[in-house]
């Protein structure tokens, strides 16, 4: 194991568990591959002890990770508000996997603040707030579903490991490095997708079933997105993709549809950073990618209500399409 973890951690989370009856599992808003194959391998593992644990998110997972064992069981806030709320309440232990502050759980954060449950954040993102009673977090690994694994034995768990957690970690950890393309230099992470295939997982199934599963619609929206709506700035090595309600309006368009745009300007030679705005009901959904030393991180939180990794960030604007591409533009002499 590469991250070093005390063990009077370990024990008194270990104790927590053994004496819970009540275990909430959530992930952050608009969950991805990570959040939702970290928390669906941890219920997997869970389940096999204790009676009752949920998983929870405050909003639908994308259909690329509906083939996810279980994934049907997971309730969403957005839609049952009520017993969302009284799951949290009434639960003795909440963990928190792949986020590190409440206010990536939008509306749902309130209640996990008031709920008497121990928090346990295992998580890899830089900076995690104080929410929590118990914190696992290393910004070295891959993924959250990394730090599942690890934790699974930490626990002393690794018998409960059967092929449904192995399939769902195996997710987090793909979808999380883009296809081991970053965030994967570690030989662990290798050492630990090696222990994943030993239970029989089918890997290229996997990545047929998340990286060539497009609808035909989601196909053409991306051939008019690189035709119409992507912008170059080769002097800067940037490039940004904007899409507002009226641009979808001729798509058949799911939500999930959008994923990946972001990464589309990267594969552009000399292209070190971009940015993809969506507009969304309330705001202008940002997402950062970066390749090599810029760290979007940074760039997300100072000027865009967000944050992440150092190369890949979210963020926030809540002023038109118009001013917030214009905002971005401004800043990127100062890169
Ligand atoms: P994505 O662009 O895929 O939505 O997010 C990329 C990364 O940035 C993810 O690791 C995600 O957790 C983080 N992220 C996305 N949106 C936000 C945000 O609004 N605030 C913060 N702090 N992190 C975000
Ligand atoms: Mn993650």
């Amino acid at each position: 194991m590469k991250i070093k973890i005390s063990e009077n951690l370990i024990k008194s989370i270990s104790t927590e568990i053994d004496n819970a009856k009540n275990i909430v599992i959530t992930g952050h808003t608009n969950p991805d591959g990570d959040a939702v194959g970290a928390s669906l391998a941890l219920y997997h593992v869970l389940k096999k002890s204790i009676a009752n644990v949920r998983v929870i998110m405050p909003n639908g997972i994308p259909r690329f990770l509906r083939w996810l064992p279980n994934c049907e069981e997971i309730i969403f806030y957005e839609h049952n508000e009520e017993k969302c709320s009284d799951l949290i309440k009434n639960a003795d232990i909440i963990f928190s996997l792949d986020y590190n502050e409440l206010s990536r759980l939008e509306e749902m954060g309130e209640n996990l603040k008031n709920s008497k449950a121990k928090k346990i954040i295992i998580d890899h993102h830089p900076s995690p707030s104080n929410f929590a009673d118990y914190i696992i977090s290393d910004t070295s690994v891959s993924s959250a579903s990394e730090l599942i694994f690890e934790f699974i034995y930490m626990i002393n768990k690794e018998s409960h490991i059967d092929i449904n957690v192995a399939e769902s970690i195996f997710t987090g950890i793909l979808t999380d490095t883009g296809a081991f393309s970053f965030n994967s230099s570690e030989h662990r992470t290798f050492e630990i997708v090696g222990e994943l295939l030993k239970y029989g997982i089918n890997k290229n199934e996997i990545i047929s079933n998340v990286y060539s599963n497009f609808s035909e619609d989601r196909m053409r929206l991306q051939g008019f997105v690189l035709s119409k709506k992507m912008k170059v700035f080769h002097e800067h090595s940037s490039a940004y993709i904007s899409l507002t309600k009226d641009d979808i309006s001729n798509f058949k368009f799911a939500m999930a549809d959008t994923d990946g745009f972001v990464n589309l300007p990267l594969s552009i030679k000399g292209i070190k950073f971009t940015v993809f705005f969506f507009e969304k009901t309330k705001y202008i959904k940002l997402s950062l990618r970066s390749r090599g030393d810029f760290d979007v991180n940074k760039f997300a939180r100072k000027h865009f209500n967000g944050g992440g990794h150092k190369n890949a960030a979210g963020g926030k604007s809540y002023m038109t399409m118009e001013e917030t591409i214009e905002k971005f533009v401004s800043l990127l002499p100062d890169m």
